[in-house]
């Protein structure tokens, strides 16, 4: 009897694993075609000034529009890009998209918002990168310090020497360099202080509880101080509620990005859904 119980589960097992595999084979296969295909997006979401805006840019997000399954979030299928490297090809549709739509909001009036967009590890680590920023800023005549490049801390921190090599050679030309996830790696302050970032992000993890975790609290007190010693912008990300909007513009944070501020929309919503200036 539990033998034959064993022997069912262990074919479940197998079936769902392979299930899962070959699910995962397709997606890697359709993902191959999406950018041809025409069926990435990208949505916007604000980053305003504490507490509550005006907007002083947005970050792209990627999404894809997949023809059976939906619209899917980058946690279904970034991973696999990177997995197969598709990524590379991928990222440079990203960075030209968004330097794209950078241009139409520049042009529509919206002068001195930037546009920042994230950069995956192995696009970071790929030579292609600095050249497809070139690019893409020449091709829709944007300053560089229009458009921010948001790199983990755990990316940015994995192989330091390479790191600053290519952070240097971009904050060279002028792109602004954001340490995405702060908080979540493991800087070593000498390894932070020589990285040329502009900006440093507050992981959402941190936020989430801050009105009744005193710890958080002073997680975000001690990396709003450490960003002042460095010169650097506070940005929080994943602001839900008033009460964290309040804490956090208290506890010294510049800017602010999350739900309460505005969600990640396609690019029409955005550029008529959220207070406008300069326009
Ligand atoms: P991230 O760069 O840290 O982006 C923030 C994520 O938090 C986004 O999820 C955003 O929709 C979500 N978010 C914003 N505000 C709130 C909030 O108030 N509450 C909650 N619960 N979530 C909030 P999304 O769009 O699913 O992206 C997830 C991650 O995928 C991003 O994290 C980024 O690491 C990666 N990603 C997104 N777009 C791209 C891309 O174009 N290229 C690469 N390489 N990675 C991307
Ligand atoms: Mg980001
Ligand atoms: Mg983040
Ligand atoms: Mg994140």
């Amino acid at each position: 009897h539990s033998k034959a119980l064993g022997r069912n589960c262990y074919c479940f097992f197998e079936d769902s694993m392979n299930a899962n595999v070959r699910e995962q084979l397709e997606l890697i296969q359709d993902l191959r075609e999406s950018v041809d295909r025409q069926e990435l997006v990208l949505h916007y979401q604000p980053k305003v000034v504490a507490p509550a805006g005006p907007v002083i840019g947005a970050e792209a997000l990627l999404r894809w529009q997949h023809p059976t399954r939906g619209l899917l979030l980058p946690d279904k299928f970034i991973h696999l890009a990177e997995k197969s490297g598709l990524i590379v090809p991928i990222g440079e549709w990203v960075l030209n998209e968004a330097c794209r739509q950078a241009r139409v909001w520049r042009d529509a009036g919206w002068r001195d918002w930037t546009m920042a967009v994230n950069v995956s590890s192995l696009q970071f680590s790929n030579a292609g990168l600095i050249p497809s920023v070139r690019t893409a800023l020449a091709r829709h005549e944007l300053p560089p310090d229009a458009l921010v490049l948001e790199i983990t801390e755990m990316t940015a921190m994995r192989n330091v020497d390479d790191s600053r090599t290519v952070l240097e050679e971009l904050t060279a030309m002028g792109v602004r360099i954001s340490i995405d996830d702060f908080g979540t790696g493991y800087s070593s302050l000498l390894h932070l202080k020589r990285l040329p970032a502009t900006e440093l992000k507050i992981d959402r993890g941190f936020v989430r509880d801050l009105e009744h975790d005193s710890e958080d609290a002073a997680i975000v007190s001690a990396i709003v101080a450490l960003g002042r010693t460095l010169n650097l912008t506070i940005v929080a990300e994943g602001v839900e509620t008033n009460a964290q909007q309040t804490l956090l513009t208290r506890l010294g944070c510049s800017f602010l990005q999350g739900f309460l501020l505005g969600h990640p929309v396609p690019a029409e919503d955005f550029a008529h859904g959220t207070p406008t200036q300069g326009a």
